[in-house]
This record gives C-alpha cells, structure tokens and sequence, in this order.
C-alpha cells in the first residue's frame, strides 16, 4: 500500500489523488470557514485534517514514519485502533483449522469460557498487541467490501497449503487484496506434511503474483506453519501485529461513527441484528444509523461475553439491534442525524416495492445513484438537485452507498431508471441481471462526467418526440370491487400483450370509458411485468373505477419517435 505523501498542493490536486470531486472538499473547508477555490494551495497542516477526515493513511516527506508517529501523537482526534485480519486463501488450504487453532490457544480462557455468542470476530491478545480476526474464513464482509478509506479489513493472510500451492481461489483472494490495497501476508500451510523444495515452490508461485517474498529479495511476509499443531502461528500473528504497526492504523475520534456490517441476522425477540467492529468514532445506544438501504436507531450494544453496553468505541466486534430490516453484509454504515435520517428513508421509501406494487415515479429520465461513501453521494444528489430544479423531467428514484447490487438492478427494471455508479463496482450477479433486463449501468469516477452525462440525456431526451404505441388489446371477463383496494379488472388477453408500464385505455362499444397508468397487473395472483395474448390476466387502472364484463381494453406506451 502506498501512503500518501502530504507536502503543499492545490485543492484540485489533492481531490484527484484522494479520488473525491474538489467541490466536496471547497464545501468541506466552507464549513470549516475557509473561503478557497479549485487551485487555492494547502497548507500541510489542513491536507493532514482532510486526509484524517478520509480516514486515508498518510506520511510526511523526510522521516516518513517517524514523523508520522510525532503528528498522530499531538493529534488529539485520533487514537490508535487495532488491526482487523481476514483470512483468505483456497479451499482445503486449512483457513478454518488456523482461526479455530488461534482461537483455542490465543483467546484467554476466562474469555473462551464467557464467549456467549459467535459474532463473526474474535480478538487475540499477543505480546505486540491485539488482533482482531474476522472468523469466518473469506469473509464476505471482505469480498464485498466498498468504501474508500475504510476497510473491512486492514490484514489478509493468505494461507497457501505448501502440499498443493496456488490454486485458483488463492489467485482470486490476492487479487481481490491487491484491488483493494490491503496488504498481504502469506501463511504457507501444513508444512508438517512437506519437505523444504515444497516450501520454496510456494514462494517461487507467488512472485507469478507480484508477491516477492522477504527472503528473496522482496517485501511479502511469508510465514511456514502448521495450523494444525500451531507449528509458526505465534510468529505468525507476530508479524501481524509488526505489520500492523507498519500501518499505523488510527480511529478518529470526533466524527460520526462508521464501520462495516460483518453479519446480519433475524433474532426472535430482537429483530434484525447487526454484528459490526466500529471503525471510527464512538457509537452509542440512541444513536440513528444508515447502512445503505437499511436504517434505524440503535437500541442494543452486546459484546461477545453478552455484556450490554451503552457506547462502543473502534476496534470492538459487538452486535447492535435496532434497524429497522437486515442490513447487508460488507456496507459500511454511517451515524447520521435524525433529519438526515428522515430524508434518507424518505427517498428509500419510494423505491420499497411491495409485490403487487408498481412504482409511480415521475416521468422522465429516473437515476439510480451508487456511490461509494456517503460524503460522495450527497455531492452528486446535491449536483443533481440544481439540475433538476431546471428540468422537471429528472428524479433520482434511488441513491445509496456501495456497489450496484442485484437489488439496484431490479428496482431500476421496474421504475425505467438508468444506474449511475461513482468510484463503484457492479456485483457480478447485477452484472448478469443487467444484462438480461437490459438495464443501462454506467460507472464513473469523476463527478463531472456524471453530470454531463446527464445532461447529454436531458439534451436527448428533449430532441426525442414521445409517441403512443398501442401493443395489445384485453378484453373483460370478471369484475371484482374490492374495499380499500378499487375496481379489479379480470381479463383475457386477445391481442399483443399488457405490460406495466402500460396506459390502459377503457372501452364500452365506442364510448370511451377513461384512460390511466397500470397501478398493478397479476397473473394467477403473482405481480407479472406483462402478459402475453392468450393468457387470463386482471389489473387495477388509476382513475377506471367502473368496469363491466365484455369492456375492451387497449394497452399504450410512450416510445420515442423514430427519426426518418
Ligand atoms: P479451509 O477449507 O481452508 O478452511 O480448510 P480446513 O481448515 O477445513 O482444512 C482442510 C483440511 O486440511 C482438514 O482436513 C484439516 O485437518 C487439514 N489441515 C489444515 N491445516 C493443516 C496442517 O497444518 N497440517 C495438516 N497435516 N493438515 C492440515
């Protein structure tokens, strides 16, 4: 990992290494009370209250580290945290027989023997400090973890069985660790069962990689041990603990809590729960918490012994209750404010579709916003926001922190809304799902190409002359009225199809009977996004309140106008 050098530089400049739009910073010195534009320079000292800020790992020119360590000790707003390790590695390789081997042998027993729940993370005390170990080997909260600046883990050991030495999980896992700049460290496993050439092929492999090791030359660790009968574990989670070191990992102090999800559950009695190691800050009970589409207000705090606790602070896997649905594993989440709270659910809450449920979203261009922190998100809602107070014709349906999910992709297949990704990935199932729902995803990483994207598409959209199609005609069979719900139209399918998306155009012989949007359309009692000619179907028709059975209906869309 390289750490970031602070030294004098322009605003413009420090946005482009910390890969954040400069406007977010201009706003964040704003509120601070300096008045700055795009290419006012920095001192060191404010470059070092952002970078904190960005939770990104920085050192000074000369001395590097020693410097470093003198700035982190006057600073008062951090403190030293404790690394956090995942496990990774290919199958059979012995990840499961390490952490349960540590766990057995490193956990003091008083606390093995008050270890009430399994929270997905355990800490171990060793001479050079505490370790954090994420336990489930591969952790999924590793693979999908997002977020700049803040890592789900700050470790990955890559145990390599020297019997068998890289397979194609061992290459996923260092490229995954590469990709998300977490440095590497290498336990070469059941060395009891080899000779020493075993043990040199690993390290051999490894450079394939990128991956040097100490003795040749290079800078990865690699440590031989036998997780079965602990063989180099102690020197292992040494050279933990001096990697840790090595990075200098600090927790902020005074900032809003913030971490990552490591597990979710549904608990009887509690609801869902959440396990998490905050990250930075102090989280506490009554605090109100937003991770990605998930939000509630903390109402427990239990660390692995079962202690209640009021607050937590960084560094400590606890379970917390008190969202409102299952947060997902591997997002980072944020304490937020209760108003901000309030406008987050409020623009979640018009993307939650029930089954039976159509979105109405306004027409128009619709955007789904993927970003990967909450400080990005908001810089592109509120770039969005003067947009589309000029053109009413562009509404954000949803906006989130992570990468575009499966999820994304199907709330962008109901509402027509395009998915725009800032400094995120596309979770391969999204990818594919996208893919056979035609949705468009684009990705960006400046925050003003999405902007001009955007208006590219309002400029498009505006040229584009919007006509009625008709695509299918039903005629009705039954008529049901039903309190609360209305008129539900159950009908047989003559010609092309009814899709959702539709305008519904009610006759009676050839008297018009009224006009509106699909407000739902089922088939065999399932919500259907459309359904062909041939088959039964009913609806229920914004403003058709009347229907009788031998009524004809005729289904429209609004496609653009071909250009001749
Ligand atoms: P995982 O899939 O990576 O979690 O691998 P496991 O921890 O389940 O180990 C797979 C198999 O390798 C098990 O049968 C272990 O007992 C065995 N194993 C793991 N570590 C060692 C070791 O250091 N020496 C030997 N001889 N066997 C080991």
């Amino acid at each position: 990992m390289k750490p970031f050098v602070v030294e004098k530089m322009t605003i413009g400049d420090l946005a482009d290494r910390i890969s954040c739009p400069a406007s977010e910073l201009i706003i964040k010195l704003l509120k601070k009370g300096m008045v700055c534009t795009k290419n006012h320079i920095l001192s060191t000292e404010t470059i070092e209250s952002l970078l904190q800020e960005y939770g990104v790992e920085y050192v000074y020119p000369q001395e590097k580290k020693h410097a470093a360590r003198k700035v982190a000790e006057v600073c008062k707003d951090s403190e030293p945290r404790l690394p956090i390790v995942v496990v990774v590695g290919h199958v059979d390789h012995g990840k499961t027989t390490l952490l349960d081997f540590i766990r057995n042998t490193k956990v003091a027993a008083k606390e093995k023997g008050g270890i009430t729940q399994h929270l997905g993370a355990y800490q171990v005390d060793t001479p050079q400090g505490g370790i954090i170990f994420l336990d489930t080997p591969g952790h999924a909260a590793f693979t999908k973890m997002r977020g700049r600046g803040v890592h789900a883990a700050d470790i990955a050991v890559l145990v390599v069985a020297a019997d068998d030495s890289l397979k194609p999980q061992t290459i996923e896992a260092i490229r995954q660790a590469q990709q998300q700049e977490v440095p590497i460290i290498v336990a070469i496993n059941k060395i009891d069962r080899v000779e020493e050439p075993s043990i040199e092929k690993v390290k051999n492999d490894l450079t394939k990689y990128g991956l040097v090791p100490e003795d040749w030359g290079g800078t990865t660790i690699c440590v031989p041990i036998s997780a079965k009968f602990g063989q180099g574990v102690d020197q292992l989670l040494e050279m933990i603990a001096l990697q840790a070191e090595m990075l200098e990992l600090r927790a902020q102090k005074n900032i809003p809590a913030r971490g990552f999800i490591l597990d979710s559950r549904l608990e009887k009695g509690r609801g869902p729960v959440a396990t998490i190691v905050n990250h930075d800050g102090v989280l506490k009970i009554g605090d109100y918490i937003a991770a990605d589409r998930s939000f509630g207000k903390i109402n427990s705090i239990v660390d692995s012994h079962g202690k209640r606790l009021k607050k937590v602070g960084p560094s400590t896997p606890v379970v917390i209750g008190g969202f409102e649905t299952l947060p997902e594993v591997g997002t980072l989440y944020e304490v937020v404010t209760k108003e901000k709270l309030k406008a987050l659910k409020a623009s979640h809450d018009l993307s939650r579709l029930s089954s039976n449920q159509k979105i109405v979203a306004p027409e128009g261009i619709k955007l789904i916003i993927k970003a990967d922190t909450f400080s990005s998100r908001e810089a592109i809602i509120d770039a969005l926001k003067i947009i589309a107070d000029k053109e009413k014709n562009l509404s954000v349906v949803f906006s989130g922190v992570g990468d575009v999910s499966e999820s994304d992709v199907t709330l962008a297949t109901d509402t027509g809304a395009l998915v725009y990704g800032f400094h995120v990935k596309i979770e391969p199932n999204a990818a594919e799902s996208a893919r056979q729902n035609m949705i468009q995803i684009e990705l960006f990483h400046i925050i003003y190409k999405l902007l001009e994207d955007v208006e590219r598409r309002i400029e498009a959209a505006r040229e584009t002359k919007m006509i009625s199609v008709k695509i299918g005609e039903a005629v009705v069979r039954k008529v049901f009225n039903i309190k609360k719900l209305g008129v539900i139209a159950g009908c047989y399918v003559q010609d092309g199809k009814i899709t959702r998306d539709g305008i519904i155009t009610g006759w009676r012989g050839s008297k018009k009977i009224g006009e509106g949007k699909i407000r739902s359309l089922e088939r065999e009692n399932k919500s259907v996004k459309e359904v062909n000619a041939g088959y039964e179907c009913a609806f229920l028709i914004d403003g058709i309140t009347e229907w009788q059975v031998d009524d004809r209906a005729e289904c429209h869309v609004l496609k653009p106008e071909e250009k001749k």
